[in-house]
């Protein structure tokens, strides 16, 4: 079983400020991370490959960086690297086919695994682009992955049903956080991932003439004000009026 991961370097949204005077969020010095949900794709890229054996390839596109988060997926369990590096102007449909352009490098692949949605961005798009553009089946949002030797099912929690999607190989899914748990290497298994490769491919060795197709107008942080109501009568009284004040903003039905 060939299995393809795609997985995102981030900024580490919980750390991010907004500055007050222009409204914008702070993007410099903040840590950088993988994408939660990619460590749930590569867990489940995993729990595959202990069943049929295989290889696991690990693809982002990325800064210079992002290698150091690739190194924490060759220790979770990924054997193989690929970095391609950020084009000066990037969008959805740039970022997207690179990585098909990458997928169809590596050639041999029978499942491609994505988050549902990036972390920082979220924006969910890519997974189902690259399989547009591969032309191949695609499974989203999938809670439980069940990979056989011809054919995998999926199931997708759609809150009082579910829905349990089967297709032949090759497919891409798009996993949630719900999925798994993602591993935590070993410190043999960090110092082992150091031998493991990581290649790096120029964006020309896989494509030429890429235009962005949208562009993003504006980033800017939301501010949400409290009201700062106390409620300092006794308890039930409070409690009342609290409920009364919930519904009357429609946080209640
Ligand atoms: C500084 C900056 C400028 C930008 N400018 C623009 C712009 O002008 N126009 C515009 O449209 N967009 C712009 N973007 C957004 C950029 O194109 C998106 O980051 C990218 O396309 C991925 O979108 P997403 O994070 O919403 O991915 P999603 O679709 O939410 O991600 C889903 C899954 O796809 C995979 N994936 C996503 N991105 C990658 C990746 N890079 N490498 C490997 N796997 C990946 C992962 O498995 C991920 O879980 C900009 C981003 C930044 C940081």
């Amino acid at each position: 079983m060939n299995i393809i991961v795609c997985a995102k370097q981030v900024v580490d949204a919980s750390e991010i400020k907004i500055d007050s005077s222009s409204n914008k969020p702070i993007l410099e010095g903040i840590p950088k991370k993988i994408s939660d949900i990619d460590k749930n794709a590569l867990e489940e890229a995993i729990k595959i490959k202990e069943k049929h054996n295989g290889k696991i390839t690990v693809v982002t596109v990325g800064s210079a960086d992002a290698k150091e988060r690739i190194k924490e997926l060759l220790a979770m369990g990924a054997d193989e690297g690929v970095l391609i590096p950020y084009p000066d102007k990037y969008d959805y449909h740039i970022v997207s086919t690179l990585l098909a352009e990458a997928i169809k490098k590596i050639g041999e692949y029978d499942i491609i695994l994505c988050g549902e949605a990036s972390t920082d961005l979220f924006s969910g798009q890519i997974g189902p682009k690259i399989a547009g553009l591969l032309d191949i089946s695609q499974i989203t949002y999938a809670q439980s992955v069940n990979a056989e030797k011809d054919k995998v099912t999926a199931e997708r929690n759609m809150g009082e049903k579910s829905v349990t999607s089967e297709s032949s190989y090759p497919v891409l899914i798009t996993v949630t956080k719900e999925i798994n748990e993602p591993r935590l290497p070993s410190l043999m298994q960090i110092l082992g991932a150091a031998n493991k490769p990581i290649n790096e491919w120029d964006i020309e060795s896989l494509v030429v003439g890429l235009e962005p197709k949208i562009k993003t107008v504006e980033l800017k942080g939301v501010s949400m004000d409290r009201k700062n109501i106390v409620f300092e009568n006794n308890l039930d009284d409070s409690v009342g009026k609290l409920v009364d004040n919930l519904a009357k903003d429609g946080v209640l039905g």
